[in-house]
């Protein structure tokens, strides 16, 4: 990690209020705040190149207090990155505070880092959770860490984001919804079409592809839906 957080420091690319773009809560106004770094790199990633910088807990506190006045109230702060969990040390202290000043707590996460996970959980809310099929993200695959992640997660408001392209291996995919079946069954899970420079929505293709793989994925668990990016819809930020 290029800037290790401390319990009073971390590098934020971004706070701003804006809708949630993605998931069960989509087009709710949250307040994000985002951080910087990510442990892994997906082939697909847009978020990795902003710029950031070093701010104090009460530094960001102070900012989020500012916008949520002039713009909330807003349902939740969502952390969301890069990865969030990355940053536990700078996490825990600034989750204690939202808590206390009676904020909603979102955790946008990849699903992987489950140690970190279970050492904040106490203070999400809700936990929008990634699995990263690796014929998409052209990472390893973390069927092992997504596993044990969920295990720890559905203790908590929580539902799984699985972004696909017309790259996606069947037989991953049905691992991926063989383990939601296993862990968690009635867990939501949203088919995201990939995009990057291009919305992948626009891909009837792709889109069609996502049909057949809810209907395959509805065959074992009840709740499977297919969202696209609100706010890139709306180009909004
Ligand atoms: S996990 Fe998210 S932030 Fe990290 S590389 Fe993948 S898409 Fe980007």
């Amino acid at each position: 990690m290029n800037h290790p957080p401390t319990p009073n420091e971390g590098r934020i690319s971004e706070i701003f209020s804006s809708l949630q773009g993605e998931g069960i809560r989509m087009g709710e106004r949250h307040l994000f705040i985002r951080f910087e770094e990510c442990h892994i790199h997906c082939g697909y990633c847009d978020e990795l190149d902003k710029p950031a910088r070093t701010m104090s807990l009460e530094e960001v506190l102070s900012e989020m207090l500012r916008i949520d006045q002039e713009d909330g109230p807003h349902s939740f702060v969502s952390l969301t990155g890069g990865e969030p969990l990355l940053y536990q040390a700078f996490l825990s202290p600034l989750l204690l505070r939202l808590k206390a000043l009676g904020f909603g707590t979102y955790l946008e996460t990849n699903g992987i880092l489950w140690p970190a996970l279970e050492a904040v959980i106490g203070w999400c809310d809700l936990i929008a959770m990634d699995l990263k099929p690796a014929s998409v993200t052209k990472e390893k695959s973390f069927l092992a860490e997504h596993r044990r992640f969920l295990e720890i997660a559905k203790g908590k408001e929580v539902f799984i984001k699985i972004v696909l392209s017309k790259e996606i291996d069947v037989q991953e995919f049905q691992q991926l919804i063989l383990l939601v079946r296993e862990v968690a069954s009635k867990t939501p899970v949203i088919l995201q079409p990939v995009s990057a420079s291009e919305e992948g929505h626009k891909d009837e293709e792709l889109m069609q592809l996502l049909g057949e793989l809810q209907r395959l994925a509805r065959r074992m668990i009840p709740d499977v839906r297919i969202l696209p990016r609100l706010h890139r819809i709306l180009k909004i930020r």
